[in-house]
């Protein structure tokens, strides 16, 4: 049932009963009140006209008693009155026209009372304070049954008036409350329908409902608010969900790759250790293979010219002196490449501890004659016991010393040789005072060939090669840090489990 019904229903219910209570109230309360004021009226009457049947009476003469009770003809409801004498004898009787009743004779002097739909009253007749007889009146109750359809159809025409009346204000007055609960109705509907926020409802008063209303647009904002940022939050959910997707399959991409390029970094490294394994072997062979037949040159050679010294021609001579000179630096050259292969060549030997400082000293006396010659001093610090080949270590000193006297300035030369220690590795400097390397050679030197210094100074070029083999191949790392004219040094690390002492 919609709400303008009900509030229809609950005005005319309200009014009816209001109406139906009333209505019985006032029929019960005239029922009531009228009996009591019949009662007094009727007892007042009965007195005046015992009063005026007292003469009559005494006299004893009923017609002027007949005539007295004959003025109740003005009261229609009078069915029938009488005079009865002290002995109990009718003195005189009125009866309404057409009735027949009799009149009943008196209980008592004094008596009023209501029975069989009648009010009978009994009043006594008094001369000179004696009773001389009782007067008695009948009174049907037809006036009371008169009154109550009277007052029923009254109320009965009030309720319908009312009620009419009553249909037609709350038709308008309804309106005020049924207006806007139907307008917040509407639009609850609405939202839940469509979803959409945005809808607010339309305020018509100021009272309660207008609060309401009012509170209810609150909320929907506060829904709408709600809903656009959980909106957002969705998108940017969805957003990092597809970056995240995005960003794994470029992941999964970049693994894959990564993969085949490790796949592919193992065979080339495979085949890299194979063809360096093949080319030092190649050099190792060569140059072992190449000396003896170099000693052969050279040997014949010197025959060549010792044999036959008298007959041969002095620019023969200087020619032989040429391919000697040749020879010899071939001899150096293989030795060195030699020593460079024999360094990368598997060892079978077992490591042993090697002093480096021995290795200092011997290399002090390899090297006597240059040392001597040049007046170079050399300092040594006290240097580790190593666990290693003598055959490596010796080299690479002797190359970095022998490098430190060759590349000399004008100044003696002066080596100094300090030991140090960073994060797990031991540091070993040679440092000279020597002509130095500008930087953009640095790393240039240490490769094999590689010379800085031409023909000016006699060298192979190979010496700082098998230095950094050396190094690398006990898993250290050798630089150079130097400035022109002042000197270089040459570092190198070793790790320090290589250390025995
Ligand atoms: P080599 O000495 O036989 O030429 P190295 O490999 O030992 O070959 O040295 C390579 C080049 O590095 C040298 O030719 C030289 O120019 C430069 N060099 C090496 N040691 C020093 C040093 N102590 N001072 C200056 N230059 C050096």
């Amino acid at each position: 049932m919609p709400i303008r019904q009900k509030l229809m229903l609950i005005v005319m219910a309200t009014t009816t009963v209001a109406l139906v209570l009333a209505g019985i109230s006032i029929l019960f309360a005239d029922f009531f009140l009228f009996r009591g004021y019949l009662k007094n009226d009727l007892s007042a009457l009965s007195r005046i006209i015992a009063d005026n049947t007292t003469a009559p009476i005494e006299f004893d003469d009923p017609g002027a008693a007949a005539e007295t009770l004959g003025t109740l003809r003005a009261r229609p409801h009078v069915i029938t009155a009488c005079v009865f004498r002290n002995d109990g004898r009718l003195f005189a009787q009125y009866r309404r026209a057409h009735a027949t009743a009799a009149c009943p004779a008196p209980r008592s002097a004094e008596d009023i009372r209501f029975g069989g739909g009648f009010l009978t009253v009994s009043h006594p007749i008094v001369f000179k304070s004696k009773q001389i007889g009782t007067f008695v009146l009948v009174y049907d109750l037809g006036e009371i049954v008169e009154r109550v359809e009277l007052y029923g159809a009254t109320v009965v025409s009030v309720f319908v008036l009312a009620t009419l009346v009553a249909v037609l204000l709350s038709s308008r007055l309804r309106l005020l409350i049924a207006t806007p609960i139907v307008e917040l109705a509407r639009v609850t509907t609405r939202v839940s329908q469509q979803r959409d926020y945005s809808i607010r409802a339309r305020k018509f008063s100021g009272d309660e409902l207008g609060t309401l209303v009012d509170a209810f647009n609150e909320m929907l904002a506060g829904i709408q608010s709600r809903d656009s940022e959980l909106r957002k939050a969705l998108l940017a959910r969805e957003a990092a969900l597809d970056d995240a997707q995005n960003a794994r399959a470029s992941l999964e991409a970049t693994l894959e790759n990564v993969a085949r390029l490790n796949v592919e970094l193992r065979m080339s490294n495979e085949s890299l250790a194979r063809s360096n394994e093949d080319l030092e072997r190649f050099a190792f062979i060569a140059s072992h293979d190449l000396q003896e037949p170099l000693r052969m040159i050279s040997i014949y050679s010197q025959l060549l010219v010792r044999r036959f010294a008298h007959s041969i021609d002095p620019q023969a001579v200087s020619f032989v002196d040429n391919i000697e000179a040749g020879t010899k630096r071939m001899r150096e050259l293989l030795a060195d490449l030699l020593a460079y292969a024999e360094i990368g060549a598997r060892n079978e030997d077992v490591s042993e501890p090697v002093d480096l400082n021995l290795v200092v000293e011997k290399v002090r006396q390899n090297l006597a004659l240059a040392i001597a010659e040049s007046g170079a001093t050399i300092s040594v610090a006290p240097l580790p016991l190593i666990r290693g080949f003598e055959s490596h270590f010796t080299p690479l000193f002797q190359n970095l010393i022998s490098n430190a006297i060759k590349y000399r300035s004008q100044q003696t030369p002066k080596i100094d040789i300090t030991t140090g220690g960073t994060n797990g590795y031991i540091r070993i400097c040679v440092a000279d005072n020597g002509i130095g390397i500008p930087p953009q050679y640095y790393s240039k030197i240490f490769v094999a060939f590689k010379r800085l210094h031409g023909q000016r100074i006699p060298g192979t070029g190979i010496g700082l090669a098998i230095c950094q083999r050396v190094v690398e191949r006990y898993g250290g790392r050798i630089w150079v840090e130097s400035e022109v004219g002042s000197g270089s040094n040459f570092i190198f690390t070793l790790p320090v489990g290589l250390i025995v002492r």
